[in-house]
């Protein structure tokens, strides 16, 4: 074993202000953030840092998890692969938090491991599979359902002018007649062929699901996502048969055997994890190889300085969500978006590099 083993893990937590009125139709408004970093040190001086984020709510829980009983059994133990300690991670914790807070934690932690083993070999994660993607498809996720259509539209305006030519808004307004001329009024400003989806965070039944996804298909819509509570998976199926719009879903699916679900039961056609929080890019990878399984590409949602690294080293990429929490704003590298598509960081490692000094006014 020698000098093979972990010998600490550091975890930072940080809540970080956000700008704006940044609302969607199951979560509210979101004023902040939460990033939680955790660097793994080995016995011989390697290190890599992983982490994890909420929409505001959960953080500490998250701390805590890592702190009480995801890292003291992992201290002393023989470092073998990322791939390895998740299994071990989540089956110490499967019973009490299986999916849920756990997910989080040991997301940040695979993260971390992955960083330090790419480090190690000296490769960046885009190379690893030997098929880096020079650049990644990238589209804006507004949290924009608040705005007036006269600040929707004025805040797609400043995104295209960034670089992005692809948007996603979101729906769920009281008055259904609104959201549908929110979607005309965005429409007729992107052209008829740019890239356009839409979410609704779950806040419909699947009737309502159905009766708006009908009334969408007249707008060319990439994809519907999260129309309903995705437990429902044999509701994503009515609401997937009854339209000719794609249904799409994953940041709320924490584990594989979910994701499985999604795809199998719910028949989705846009797999959407997010490494925050299907335990890491073991988790991820593991998503994109089900996807690809059954011909489909894997998107992502949030953290979008890491997904840009994950998706360019994959062969079934889909989408990068350029989200609206700035995580990427905290990190040195930052990100360039050029005609709506971003490179993926030659860095070795997972290409994620925190500006700890510009993040130190948000710890706690
Ligand atoms: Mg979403």
């Amino acid at each position: 074993m020698g000098d093979n083993v972990i010998k600490s893990v550091e975890v930072k937590y940080f809540k970080v202000p956000l700008e704006g009125n940044l609302v969607d139709a199951l979560h509210g408004k979101h004023d902040n953030f939460e990033l939680i970093t955790t660097t793994v040190y080995m016995k011989d001086g390697r290190c890599g840092t992983g982490y994890t984020y909420t929409g505001g709510i959960g953080g500490t829980a998250i701390v805590d998890v890592l702190k009480n009983d995801l890292i003291p059994q992992l201290i002393g133990k023989e470092y073998t692969s990322p791939e390895v300690l998740n299994d071990y991670m989540n089956q110490s914790i499967h019973y009490v938090a299986r999916g849920g807070i756990a997910s989080f934690g040991i997301s940040a932690l695979d993260i971390a491991f992955w960083d330090m083993k790419l480090k190690t070999e000296g490769i960046a994660i885009a190379d690893y599979f030997g098929t880096r993607n020079k650049k990644v498809r990238t589209y804006y996720g507004g949290i924009d359902l608040m705005f007036t259509e006269k600040e929707l539209l004025a805040n797609i305006e400043c995104q295209l002018a960034k670089g992005h030519t692809a948007i996603k808004i979101k729906l769920g307004k009281k008055n259904e007649d609104e959201d549908i001329q929110r979607v005309k009024a965005v429409r007729n400003l992107l052209g008829k062929d740019a890239m356009f989806m839409v979410d609704a965070n779950m806040i419909w039944s699947v009737e309502q699901a159905i009766r708006m996804a009908k009334r969408l298909e007249e707008y060319d819509i990439k994809w519907l996502e999260e129309p309903t509570n995705p437990d429902d998976y044999e509701g994503y199926a009515k609401i997937g048969q009854a339209t000719t719009i794609p249904i799409a879903m994953g940041e709320n699916l924490h584990t594989i055997y979910e994701h499985k679900l999604a795809l199998d039961i719910a028949r989705i056609k846009y797999p959407i994890p997010d490494c925050s929080n299907v335990c890491g890019i073991t988790g991820f990878l593991k998503v994109s190889k089900l996807a690809k399984e059954r011909n489909l590409v894997v998107s992502s949602h949030g953290m979008q300085e890491l997904h840009v690294n994950v998706l360019g080293g994959i062969d079934n990429a889909g989408f990068l969500e350029y989200h609206s929490f700035p995580i990427c704003d905290y990190t040195i590298e930052p990100l360039k978006i050029v005609d709506g598509y971003i490179e993926p960081a030659l860095t070795h490692g997972v290409g994620v590099e925190f500006d700890w000094e510009k993040l130190e006014i948000y710890k706690s």
